[in-house]
């Protein structure tokens, strides 16, 4: 006998039924040998060794045309010199179908005693006498395969638990959905596929303002809402869409569908109806950052298309939520200087690093400087940032109010000192106030503060106002300009002309002086346009009694211009740049 070494076991239940059968092929002279297993009414071979009855494996005989099922019900292997003469089976008759002759069985059980099937032996001629002293061998082999049966039975457990433990790691368990790790796993295969398939757009879909809806109702409440939302999100998805729940309330859809419009547009059907929380409404919404690998693409890192995407979510976040935007280039430059610049420029702000440039205001009559705009400056890592790119920056990242503080502190303490230099108190300073500030109903004690430690008389002081910012919040930028008239601080209306204007929106503001935006000034000397323009305005404020500044004065013929005009104060690149303190004349000429 030559089994296979035990080292080998346990071998997967087909293996073994293969060697099992070769196996007394060798030793026992019967024409076929098989093991078969009885699927409900049916009996399968599972494998075949036959050289009289044609059999293969994947035959499947009915029940009742089985010689197994007459034989084999015990344990005991069944013998049958001649199956024609076992009388049940003759009885059915069946048996004239095929001439079964000699036959020997044994039952195989499965793992709890259960009836599995048959391995059988078969030949229609011979009827040796001698397959009694077959019968412990046969049953060896019976309990060969029903050991290696509970064996596999057990694998097969182990596979299911291990499928389950695969299934809750790479799955969320509130909304059934793939999670983050497994959709960065399909992300990557994806984009590995790029150019053999369509082309392929990742959504991330953020709810907006879900925070508050845990706040209120609970998280358990919370995490129903979510499973609801993905059944939501589930339909009008087709197999080639993966939506995952990447955390939170942060969803994402990955999708080679070719219109990639309609699936935004599935997303948001999903919003439409209200979902009922408790018997209450609540209606949910969603930003939602697109982009769009094209079937042409160069290779892309699934880092940067999920960077991408996210910056089209912050952006969709920004400008109001409840909405979807597409990634451009562009985006990046602003997503990405925001967050690389905002805690440098915080700290800047904090240690003192954010200086004051001066811009002299130039009297026409005279050439010489009457004041000075403060304009704040930043270097980074040595190199200079344009106040166009950090303003707005300190704008989203509320850093306004301390940059204005700073600013008056700089610019009050720098007039008061070339005030003693020049030995009067004429010299005045500009500080730029941005609408944070000017509906900032304690601005004006903090104003008389810096004017009191510096030494500064008020009416040296100019703040930098621009309609935008006035008409933010015009009761409260009217009470607070009011307040600072008191003080005898002055108050200008800047950039006059970009954007819309109205005077008469003002009308209601104490105002002592206007800067006419450069935009106003770039031909007025060759436009006869542009000049009654300008014209016009002169005598719009000589007649409110506004002081007119005119900025970005950058050709000596534009200044002969407006001084033909009757206008008496400029400022521009023609009478100096921003320059820091020490660079500046202030007697000037
Ligand atoms: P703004 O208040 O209108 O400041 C005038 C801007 O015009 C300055 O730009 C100045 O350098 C520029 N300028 C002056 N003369 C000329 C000229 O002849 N030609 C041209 N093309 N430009 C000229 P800057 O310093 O880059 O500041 C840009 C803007 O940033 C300012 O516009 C202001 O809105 C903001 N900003 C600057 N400093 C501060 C600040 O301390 N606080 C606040 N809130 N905003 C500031
Ligand atoms: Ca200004
Ligand atoms: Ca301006």
């Amino acid at each position: 006998m030559m089994f296979p070494a035990p080292a080998a076991w346990p071998l997967p239940f087909r293996e073994a039924c293969e060697l099992v059968v070769e196996h007394l092929k060798r030793e026992v002279p019967l024409a076929s040998w098989s093991v078969t297993r009885y699927e409900g009414e049916r009996q399968v071979h599972l494998y075949v060794q036959d050289d009289a009855y044609g059999q293969s494996d994947g035959d499947s005989y009915a029940w009742s045309d089985s010689f197994c099922q007459h034989m084999v019900a015990g344990v005991a292997p069944q013998i049958a010199p001649d199956a024609m003469a076992v009388p049940v089976y003759a009885a059915v008759g069946a048996g004239q179908a095929m001439r079964i002759g000699a036959y020997i069985g044994v039952p195989i059980r499965g793992a709890n005693g259960e009836l599995f099937g048959t391995l059988c032996g078969l030949d229609p001629e011979r009827q040796p006498g001698s397959l009694h002293d077959h019968a412990p061998l046969l049953n060896l082999c019976a309990t060969l395969l029903s050991q290696i049966l509970h064996a596999d039975h057990l694998r097969l457990e182990a596979i299911g638990r291990e499928a389950e433990l695969h299934w809750i790691a790479f799955h969320d368990p509130v909304t059934g959905l793939p999670n983050r790790a497994m959709f960065l796993d399909v992300l990557g295969r994806a984009l590995a596929e790029v150019g053999r398939r369509h082309a392929l757009s990742l959504m991330l879909i953020d709810l907006d303002d879900f925070t508050s809806v845990n706040d209120v109702f609970g998280h358990t409440t919370g995490d129903g809402l979510l499973a609801a939302l993905s059944r939501r999100l589930r339909t009008g998805l087709t197999l080639a869409d993966t939506l995952a729940r990447l955390g939170g309330d942060q969803f994402a859809l990955l999708t080679d569908a070719p219109d990639h419009v309609a699936k935004a547009e599935t997303i948001r059907k999903a919003f439409d109806e209200p979902f009922l929380v408790a018997g209450i409404p609540v209606v949910l919404s969603a930003s939602v950052g697109v982009t769009v690998v094209s079937r042409d693409a160069a290779a892309e890192s699934v880092d940067a298309l999920l960077a991408r995407a996210g910056i089209a979510l912050y952006r969709a976040k920004r400008t109001g939520k409840a909405r979807s935007l597409h990634y451009e280039p562009a985006m990046t430059m602003r997503g990405t200087r925001d967050v690389l610049l905002r805690e440098p420029l915080r700290a800047a702000l904090e240690s003192g690093a954010v200086e004051a440039y001066y811009q002299a205001i130039t009297d026409l009559r005279t050439g010489r400087p009457v004041g000075f705009e403060a304009l704040a400056r930043w270097h980074h890592n040595g190199e200079p940032i344009s106040p166009d790119v950090f303003i707005p920056i300190a704008a989203r990242s509320g850093l306004l109010p301390a940059l204005t503080e700073r600013m008056f502190d700089l610019a009050c303490a720098q007039t008061a000192a070339w005030s003693r230099e020049l030995g009067h108190h004429d010299l005045r300073v500009g500080v730029n106030v941005p609408a944070e500030c000017v509906g900032d109903p304690d601005l004006p004690d903090r104003v008389a503060e810096h004017l009191k430690r510096h030494a500064l008389r008020p009416h040296q002081l100019t703040l930098e106002v621009t309609e935008e910012a006035l008409l933010a919040d015009l009761e409260a930028a009217a009470a607070v300009t009011h307040k600072l008239r008191e003080l005898d601080v002055r108050i200008v209306l800047d950039d006059f002309g970009r954007g819309f204007s109205s005077l008469l929106h003002l009308q209601t503001l104490p105002l002592q002086s206007i800067k006419i935006d450069r935009g106003f000034i770039l031909d007025v000397d060759t436009n006869p346009e542009t000049r009654q323009f300008m014209r016009a305005l002169r005598n719009l404020s000589r007649d409110l009694e506004l002081v007119m500044v005119v900025e970005g004065v950058e050709r000596q013929e534009q200044a002969d211009t407006l001084r033909e005009l009757g206008c008496t104060y400029v400022q521009g690149h023609l009478y100096g740049l921003p320059a820091p303190p020490g660079d500046i004349d202030v007697h000037g000429g």
